[in-house]
């Protein structure tokens, strides 16, 4: 370990939570160096939704290496992203009768965010944006912007302005009406709210404490945005690729955002990659204007297609997670309610879930147990008080389970 103290930065994170050294990974078990093997209820923090080394997408990488397959090619034209783009259209988009250009960005979630927001600031000639309280969407300087926890934010060492937050799904405990503040300021010429260009939201807050939206807020938003002339952008880079159930997490809502981000797992293997989707008459990007050296890593190409014809060519990974997520909630619920008084809530949709803590710092304290006790998860929230469960969408059912049972244990200890 002394490699890493003495050697890379201080940023670093989850290691100092998870101290030992990892070396292979299979599905839902990552194994460190002793041979011990953990339990992965972490999914690379929604990287990973189809496992670790996942052998139908590991097969075809090997294949593309073997056969000397393009690795790095910009934006240029290759088999590996023709491949990709008609899978995507063919298995994606047309089933879902969504209609939308893809970009290629550049590999991350953040990069994904900063060319949407771009991209509706160049349609609309307006910088401003409306976001959500307790929003992620990424370290570099818009999207930080649009971000909301305030130790992030300051690690931009600038004004972080343009973006104007609103209350999110059920911010005041259902005390105010939905959309009571955003539609009065949009409505009132005294507001002083510059004329947004876009909206940018999630439709479960990941790192803000997996909080979803309802169905029918997201289609209050979607409709106040329209009325308005608003460009509507969903970040999915965590909730998208079946996170939530369906391959879209705001499909549940019906609606159709004008740009759509992903990221994370739509490459499917870990390997990075992100995507931008964009209303047909929106793409007004002229040649080049926005770049980025590694928008073509074909690889990562490779395995995304594998990874929709393996699990998106019909419903049962949906109904899977569907299923599995029903199975994280009911155990969830029995550990609250076998804990009255022990102040925890639970939260979440599909597979992604949490248990929140009334006092925080015990999510944290929950989290180490898990590890010691073979699980990893992590917590999120604007003070870590949420354990987040976000296994891979592969796991099996008695994986699932002995996750499940080692978390109530490692909760138990803790409250
Ligand atoms: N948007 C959302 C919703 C995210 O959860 C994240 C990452 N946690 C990002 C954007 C940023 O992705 P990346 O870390 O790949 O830049």
């Amino acid at each position: 370990m002394s490699t890493f103290a003495a050697l890379e930065s201080e940023v670093r994170s989850y290691c100092r939570g998870w101290p030992v050294m990892f070396d292979t990974a299979v599905g839902s078990r990552m194994t460190d160096v002793d041979g011990k093997t953990y339990l992965d209820f972490f999914a690379g923090a929604g990287a990973l939704n189809y496992g670790h080394n996942n052998p139908a997408l590991k097969g075809a990488l090997i294949d593309y290496l073997q056969r000397d397959g393009v690795t790095h090619a910009l934006d240029m034209h290759t088999v590996a992203k023709r491949e990709f783009l008609e899978t995507f259209s063919e298995l994606v988009l047309k089933p879902r009768k969504l209609d939308y250009k893809v970009q290629f960005p550049g590999p991350t979630g953040t990069t994904a965010v900063e060319a949407a927001l771009k991209l509706a600031r160049k349609v609309t000639g307006k910088e401003a944006m409306i976001n959500f309280t307790n929003a992620f969407h990424g370290m570099t300087l818009g999207s930080l912007s649009v971000t909301g926890n305030s130790m992030k934010r300051g690690g931009a060492g600038i004004p972080l302005v343009h973006a104007t937050p609103m209350p999110y799904d059920n911010y005041f405990d259902g005390q105010v009406p939905d959309f009571l503040w955003f539609e009065k300021v949009l409505e009132d010429a005294g507001s002083s709210l510059n004329e947004p260009a876009a909206v940018i939201v999630e439709t479960v807050q990941g790192e803000g404490g997996i909080n979803p939206a309802r169905a029918e807020w997201l289609r209050g938003l979607a409709e106040l945005c329209r009325r308005h002339d608003i460009l509507l952008i969903v970040d999915d880079v965590q909730m998208g690729c079946g996170r939530t159930g369906p391959f879209f997490s705001f499909e549940i809502a019906g609606i159709q955002p004008d740009i759509v981000c992903l990221s994370k797992s739509i490459s499917g293997y870990g390997s990075p990659m992100g995507l931008t989707l964009v209303k047909p008459e929106l793409d007004v990007w002229s040649p080049g204007e926005h770049n980025g050296t590694f928008r073509g890593y074909n690889p990562a190409f490779v395995t995304a297609t594998a990874a929709l014809r393996e699990y998106w060519a019909d419903e049962r990974l949906e109904k899977s997670t569907l299923a599995k997520g029903d199975t994280v909630e009911a155990s969830l619920t029995e550990l609250v309610e076998s804990l009255p008084g022990a102040d925890l809530q639970v939260k979440g949709r599909g597979l992604a879930r949490g248990l929140g803590f009334g006092k925080a710092e015990l999510a944290d304290r929950a989290a180490a147990a898990a590890f010691e006790r073979g699980l990893l998860l992590e917590t999120s929230g604007p003070d870590s008080e949420v354990a987040k469960i976000m296994p891979a969408l592969t796991i099996s059912d008695d994986e699932l389970t002995d996750g499940l049972d080692i978390f109530a244990d490692a909760v138990r200890s803790v409250v």
